[in-house]
C-alpha cells in the first residue's frame, strides 16, 4: 500500500496506528536519507557529479544546496535521480525480503501524487485534512511559521489532485480516536485485500 497526504496530514500518525495492527512500514524519506549517509556510495557518486560544494563541512550531504542546484535543472535533477533511485529501490527490496508473503506493506511516501507513483501499489491511501488544519496542526506540533506551512502546502500537489490519486481516503480532521476507529477499518480492507 502507498501512503500518503501533504505535510501536516497525519501520514506518520495514519502510519504508526498501522505499524500496531501488524504492517511493516517503509519510510520513503528515511531510505532516501539512508543511502546518501556519509561512507555510502551514494553520497561518494553524488560528490562525483556534483562537486564538493554539496557537501557540508562535515562531510555530510547538504541537502539544501543540492536542492538549489537541481531545482531549476532537470537533466542535473535526472542525474540525481540515477544516483538515489536505484540504490532506494535495492534497500526497498531488502526490507521486503523480510517480510512474510502475506503481510501488508505500508510505503510512507510524502511525494507519491506528485512523482505519479500511484501505479507502483495495490492500494494508495490518501490522508486528507483542511488546509487551515495543517496548517495548525504543523504550527503548533513543529514550531514552523504559518507562512512557511503554507508555502510548502502550494508547492505541494493540491488536495483534489491528491484525493483524485487515492484508492481510499482517510479523513483525518477529527480527532485522534476517530482516526483510530477510521485506521482500523482501512486495516481489516488491508488484511482482506493481502
Ligand atoms: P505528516 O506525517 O503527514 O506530516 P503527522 O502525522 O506528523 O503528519 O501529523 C502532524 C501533526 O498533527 C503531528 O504533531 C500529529 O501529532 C498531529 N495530529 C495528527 N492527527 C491529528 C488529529 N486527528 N488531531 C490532532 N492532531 C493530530
Amino acid at each position: 500500500m502507498g501512503l500518503t497526504g501533504g505535510i501536516g496530514s497525519g501520514k506518520s500518525a495514519v502510519a504508526r496506528r498501522l505499524e500496531g495492527h501488524g504492517a511493516l512500514i517503509v519510510d520513503a524519506d528515511q531510505i532516501s536519507r539512508e543511502v546518501v549517509e556519509p561512507g555510502t556510495s551514494g553520497l561518494e557518486e553524488i560528490a562525483a557529479e556534483f562537486g564538493d560544494d554539496v557537501l557540508t563541512e562535515e562531510g555530510r550531504l547538504d541537502r539544501p544546496r543540492l536542492g538549489e542546484i537541481v531545482f531549476s535543472d532537470t537533466a542535473k535533477l535526472a542525474k540525481l535521480n540515477a544516483i538515489v533511485h536505484p540504490r532506494v529501490g535495492a534497500r526497498t527490496e531488502e526490507l521486503m525480503k523480510g517480510a512474510s508473503a502475506d503481510a501488508v506493506v505500508v510505503y510512507d511516501v510524502p511525494l507519491l501524487v506528485e512523482n505519479d507513483l500511484g501505479g507502483l501499489y495495490d492500494v494508495v491511501v490518501v490522508v486528507d485534512v483542511p488546509e487551515e488544519e495543517q496548517v495548525a496542526r504543523v504550527v503548533h506540533n513543529r514550531g514552523m511559521d504559518a507562512d512557511q506551512v503554507r508555502a510548502r502546502i502550494n508547492a505541494q500537489a493540491a488536495r483534489d489532485r491528491r484525493r483524485a490519486a487515492a484508492d481510499i481516503v482517510v479523513d483525518n480532521s477529527g480527532t485522534p480516536e476517530d482516526l483510530d476507529a477510521r485506521v482500523a477499518e482501512v486495516w481489516e480492507y488491508l488484511r482482506t485485500r493481502a
